[in-house]
């Protein structure tokens, strides 16, 4: 971990400003000793939220707002390159790394079960861009089944930088779910509800997403039961 991340000479964290009372951004936060989030993005533009340490997070040992915090935490490798920062708006990236995360052991072991001999899992650790055939950018995740032949299966979760709350799930070449995260969908409306409905929504939400990862990674393996050779 502490080697993925090398700080480019934009992002050298010199969100510190000498001389100047900085105030946090967050609502209520009286304190006046806040820095600037070092997030720059590939078009070199800042991000303007200062923080305070509390309310800040450190990553790589260069301070950032939360949100941005989790952009260079999803994007990796990515992140050695100045040209490798999405956009300051973009939530995509770091949404993937999060349903990717929650998704993770689930995938592993169903894979893990449907893998034959001579096959083996592969996992992405970060996310990377990739563009649909529209050569509209999205935001990915996958895990993927290979032998020494090459790809067997892939299942990926991935978010368009155009409906950046959006997530959608592919096995092989089959859209297999999507929908909004019920926290987003939540956040649009200004809704706030009890901490065990939220529990209880996200996990129905990733229940929804694994069975049909599941279905489909099953009926794939079906299909290539009846035609070994043909996939
Ligand atoms: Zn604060
Ligand atoms: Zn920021």
């Amino acid at each position: 971990m502490t080697t993925l991340f090398q700080p480019s000479p934009q992002n050298t964290g010199n969100g510190v400003v000498v001389g100047t009372a900085l105030h946090c951004s967050l609502r209520g936060c009286t304190s006046t000793s806040a820095q600037l989030c070092a997030y720059r993005d590939r078009r070199g533009r800042q991000c303007h939220a200062a923080f305070c340490v509390a309310h800040s997070v450190s990553f790589a040992g260069i301070s950032y707002c939360r949100r941005h915090a989790g952009t260079v935490q999803a994007i990796g490798e990515l992140a050695k390159d100045p040209n490798g920062f999405p956009d300051l708006n973009d939530r995509a990236p770091s949404l993937v790394n999060w349903i990717a995360r929650d998704l993770d052991q689930s995938i592993r072991r169903l894979l893990g079960r449907t893998a034959r001999s001579g096959e083996s899992v592969i996992v992405d650790e970060s996310v990377r861009l990739a563009h649909d055939p529209a050569r509209k950018a999205r935001w990915e995740r996958s895990w993927r089944i290979v032998e020494h032949t090459g790809l067997i299966l892939k299942v990926t979760v991935h978010v368009s930088e155009d409906n950046d709350s959006l997530v959608h799930v592919r096995v092989g070449t089959e859209m297999v779910a999507d929908g909004v995260p019920p926290w987003i969908a939540r956040r649009r409306e200004g809704q706030e509800v009890e901490a065990a409905i939220d529990v209880s929504q996200r996990q129905l939400f990733y229940r929804f997403l694994e069975e049909n990862i599941s279905g489909a990674v099953l009926r794939f393996r079906a299909r290539g039961d009846r035609a070994p050779w043909g996939r």
